[in-house]
């Protein structure tokens, strides 16, 4: 999609760190770190909300979110961690390119915003 950040990340129109791919998603430090480690996890394929899904793209997000938790030491996941997709205004999602964050490294608290 065009001017789109994140799908300028993955066709390489723009630079940013990419420390994982394969045929479903990128994974890249996240610019502003919310946690010791912040990753995004972002599937090539673009769509906003989970709401949009596919079938096919539901597959796609069940394969991501497994992966994710096998790259343990590349995440720092050893002693656990948190996934989060922001939805909408209200959650604060800033970017309209459906992507997991991958918070790990510190233990976290549990506040609504
Ligand atoms: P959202 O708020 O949509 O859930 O998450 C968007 C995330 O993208 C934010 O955590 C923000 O820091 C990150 N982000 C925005 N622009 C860039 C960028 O240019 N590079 C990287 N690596 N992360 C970005
Ligand atoms: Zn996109």
């Amino acid at each position: 999609m065009q001017d789109c950040l994140f799908c300028k990340f993955v066709n390489r129109e723009l630079n940013t760190d990419i420390i994982f791919e394969n045929d479903d998603f990128i994974i890249f430090k996240d610019i502003a770190p919310k946690a010791k480690n912040h990753f995004l996890a972002v599937p090539k394929k673009h769509f906003k909300y989970l709401s949009d899904m596919t079938e096919e793209d539901s597959a796609t997000v069940g394969r991501i979110l497994m992966k994710i938790s096998s790259l343990t030491k590349l995440l720092g996941l050893e002693k656990g961690y948190r996934l989060v997709i922001n939805q909408g205004d209200d959650a604060g999602q800033t970017v309209p390119h459906l992507h997991i964050h991958i918070l790990s490294g510190q233990k976290m608290g549990w506040e609504p915003a």
